[in-house]
């Protein structure tokens, strides 16, 4: 299995993170997409990712949590990284309008230029969506071509919006522990999404799947979020793995980055 989605990095894990990681390779993780924040958490992303390149990927990006009027002045280090070093993805960059619409103009022009980069080094991205679609597709759709890729993370929409999804031609959706909880609508939606569109994230520390919900997310929980997409596609867990570690290889730029270029 391949999670697509961690923030292993994060403080949270401080205490026992080589503890963690031991659980996951434990079940069948065998990578680890770390999508990046902002630049408080660059380093430590980075950090982790040196101590075993082979099991971890960095993606480089500016969370749209994380844009403000200076947005601009954050994207000259995330430009700077796109030059000095491979990375698997762009991410995770997007748009939130949850927290906070202050900054939605902010927010689109800083995902627009992310998503021209993503063009122009020829990398997927690794969108966050929250309580904004409509106006994130409507930029995807304005970038997208016969090469964009990428995944949108921690899907939860409806199947319209999974088909608008699907349309773009390059797009999965990330899956994580969201699909088993109780007042989840994944369990009528996916059914009208081939698995041929799905990847397999916890989004840890947070999203924790059950029975865990409520405590700290981590890597290795990404076997209840399997056995759960096993009962909705009607296939065995080990086809759920096959299947999803396909889709990630083929959308995110791993396994193709050699250890030493990072
Ligand atoms: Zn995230």
């Amino acid at each position: 299995m391949i999670d697509t989605h961690s923030h292993i990095y994060l403080e949270e894990f401080d205490a026992d993170r080589a503890a963690v990681i031991e659980r996951a390779m434990a079940v069948g993780v065998e990578h680890i997409v770390l999508p990046n924040v902002d630049n408080t958490t660059l380093t430590r992303m980075l950090h982790l990712e040196a101590t075993d390149p082979v099991f971890f990927y960095a993606a480089i990006g500016l969370h749209p949590t994380s844009v403000t009027a200076d947005f601009e002045k954050e994207l000259v280090w995330v430009k700077q990284e796109l030059d000095c070093r491979p990375y698997c993805a762009i991410g995770e960059v997007g748009m939130d309008l949850y927290w906070d619409k202050t900054f939605v103009t902010e927010q689109v022009r800083a995902f627009e230029q992310q998503l021209r980069w993503a063009v122009d080094y020829d990398l997927p991205v690794i969108i966050h969506v929250r309580d904004a679609f409509e106006l994130a597709i409507a930029s995807v759709e304005k970038y997208n071509n016969a090469s964009l890729k990428g995944i949108f993370h921690s899907f939860g929409g409806t199947v319209e919006e999974a088909q608008r999804i699907m349309r773009l031609g390059g797009f999965k959706m990330g899956i994580n522990g969201v699909v088993t909880f109780k007042n989840s609508t994944l369990g009528s939606v996916l059914p009208h999404v081939p698995l041929e569109y799905i990847v397999l994230e916890t989004d840890a520390p947070y999203l924790t799947p059950v029975p865990y919900r409520g405590k700290r997310n981590e890597s290795a929980y990404l076997e209840y979020i399997k056995n759960k997409l096993a009962e909705i596609y009607n296939l065995s867990p080990e086809e759920i793995a096959k299947k999803t570690f396909q889709n990630s290889v083929e959308t995110l730029k791993i396994l193709t980055l050699p250890a030493q270029s990072r």
